[in-house]
């Protein structure tokens, strides 16, 4: 089934780890703008080296710069029949311009604790290849500090120290946070509880998108 998915929710609520196994699962491609703008910085681009200074700090990357690679990235073939956006939109002028460019089918909203979030930021391992997400304590990797899947090493991204993790915080309330409302009011907004184990997540995400009318 393909579906045209947005993932909302605070940094570290889990969208990314389940955005990939919803991935695998549909054959639909994951859509993540952070994982766009990281592979960018590594590769040392253009706009790599825009945003590198933006990103570390936990602060948005402009509204404009952001919607054109979006937009970009949404006329590609393997995103015709469906996709799951996750970490766009991330402001009301983003979700503005995603009303223009898409018709979505469903906004997920992953629902955790603030304070279970700050513990899964603050232990979380990023492979510095795939980009595939780990945790010290909750999920770490089979050989310590090696990727399962690609065997690079696994890093600490630059946003996750505790400073910019407080600030990604806040800047998720004041600018993505009254996303929730948006697509509540368009009648697309559906919330999952993301404070259960990863299996439970997903299987409730799978029985979410099945009532879905497709
Ligand atoms: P998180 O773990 O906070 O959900 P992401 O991996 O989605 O982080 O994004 C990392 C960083 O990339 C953000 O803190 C921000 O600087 C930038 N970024 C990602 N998506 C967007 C967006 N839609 N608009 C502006 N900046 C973004
Ligand atoms: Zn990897």
């Amino acid at each position: 089934m393909a579906y045209k998915l947005i993932f909302l929710g605070s940094p570290g609520a889990g969208k990314g780890t389940i955005a990939q196994k919803l991935a695998e699962h549909l054959q639909i491609p994951h859509i993540s703008t952070g994982d766009i703008f990281r592979s960018n910085i590594k590769n040392r681009t253009p706009l790599g080296l825009q945003v590198e200074s933006i990103t570390s700090s936990g602060a948005l990357v402009p509204d404009e710069l952001t919607i054109a690679l979006v937009q970009d990235r949404l006329q590609q073939h393997d995103a015709s029949t469906g996709y799951i956006l996750d970490g766009f939109p991330r402001t009301i002028p983003q979700a503005v311009a995603l009303d223009n460019l898409a018709s979505i089918d469903i906004a997920i909203n992953f629902v955790v604790p603030q304070e279970v979030v700050i513990a899964r930021l603050s232990g979380r391992l990023t492979c510095s290849g795939c980009g595939r997400g780990y945790h010290k304590i909750d999920f770490p990797p089979k050989t310590p500090n090696v990727c399962d899947i690609c065997g690079n090493a696994l890093i600490t991204r630059k946003d996750d120290t505790m400073e910019a993790i407080q600030y990604r915080l806040t800047v998720y309330e004041k600018e993505t946070a009254p996303l929730i409302q948006y697509y509540q009011e368009k009648h697309i907004l559906a919330n999952l509880n993301s404070n259960q184990n990863l299996e439970n997540v997903f299987m409730e995400l799978l029985q979410t998108l099945q009532q879905v009318n497709k």
